[in-house]
């Protein structure tokens, strides 16, 4: 079929998502993350796939309503509402959208750019433009984040606080990665506090469909495909999909273009989201982790179906 246009009709996509889960279940590469304690705790077993069409066309396959942290998924919905409230503009020029090439969590990145986060997909730089919310205080910022992912889900996001409790307690890398951002001047808000949001936010529960439900808004132009909420602008939805291609994926992200084709964002629980714009969105839950911290399973199902679907961006024919 042609690599470009339409998804190809519904019961051959369900059968391919269907297709792609039974095909890498059985992977057992990667490693689950365990610098936050209580990730180490997670099922490796779980596989979830999900594929939702921006007609609302729900797609699934396996464990597809287990609940897991967002973690830096969250990173990419937090940039969008940010765009949203403040504008593209004076994101690039706080938090700017340059790939650092080295691990999510560094600290030499900042230090080697004069205090520049470089992009809002590092810690860094994630900690920078959630301090960037709407609300004159953290507590006001949270209650934005958590509203504002809700919308993108179609539903009330739940907080793990057991997640909560177990970054909180072991998180000083990011609490010294924001105090640094702090004697650079280039955070708005107290240090503590600001990490404190980036934390919670990072704890808020989802599902591999919520996941494709919140990526098929960026791929229509901020329509949740669900609820029919506008949730953000169309122009919004563009910059952050760039966002995502430039830095989505770690220090891989590269590497991800070139196979996948598609903006996406991983994080350290075994989430992935892949966004096709027009058409729709994967999610994918499946914790074992490659070196850069991208789900082994979620990335292999991707590509697969980046290919027997047609989805690659840069494909002509
Ligand atoms: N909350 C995690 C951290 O800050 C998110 C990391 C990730 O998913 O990349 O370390």
């Amino acid at each position: 079929r042609a690599l470009t246009g339409d998804l190809p009709e519904e019961s051959r996509v369900g059968e391919l998502v269907r297709d792609a889960h039974s095909r890498f279940a059985p992977v057992t590469h990667g490693t689950v993350a365990d610098y936050i304690p209580v990730l180490a705790e997670a099922d490796p077993d779980l596989f979830g796939l999900s594929l939702v069409e921006v007609d609302g066309t729900v797609h699934d396959a396996g464990d597809t309503v287990a609940t897991f942290s967002i973690q830096s998924i969250s990173k990419a919905f937090v940039l969008a509402l940010v765009c949203d409230a403040i504008g593209h503009e004076e994101v690039h020029r706080i938090v700017g959208v340059n790939n650092t090439g080295l691990p999510f969590n560094s600290v030499i990145a900042l230090e080697l750019n004069d205090g520049s986060p470089m992009n809002p997909m590092v810690n860094a730089g994630a900690i920078a433009t959630t301090a960037l919310m709407p609300g004159d205080t953290a507590e006001e910022k949270w209650w934005a984040v958590r509203e504002g992912l809700s919308r993108f889900a179609g539903r009330s996001l739940e907080l793990d606080e057991r997640v909560l409790r177990s970054e909180s307690a072991s998180n000083h890398r990011n609490q010294g990665i924001s105090d640094l951002l702090t004697s650079y001047g280039r955070l708005q808000g107290r240090s503590e506090e600001m990490v404190d949001v980036y934390t919670r936010q990072c704890s808020l529960l989802v599902t591999a469909d919520d996941l494709a439900i919140m990526g098929a808004t960026l791929a229509d132009g901020g329509l949740n495909p669900i609820t029919r909420e506008q949730v953000v602008s169309p122009e919004v939805c563009r910059d952050t999909l760039s966002v995502l291609a430039a830095c989505g994926m770690y220090e891989l992200s590269g590497e991800w273009l070139f196979e996948i084709g598609l903006p996406a964002k991983s994080g350290v629980s075994g989430g992935i989201v892949a966004v096709a714009p027009g058409k729709g969105a994967l999610g994918a839950f499946s914790p074992p982790l490659d070196r850069a911290g991208n789900s082994v399973r979620g990335q292999r199902a991707c590509s697969y179906l980046s290919r027997a679907l047609g989805l690659n961006l840069f494909a002509s024919r």
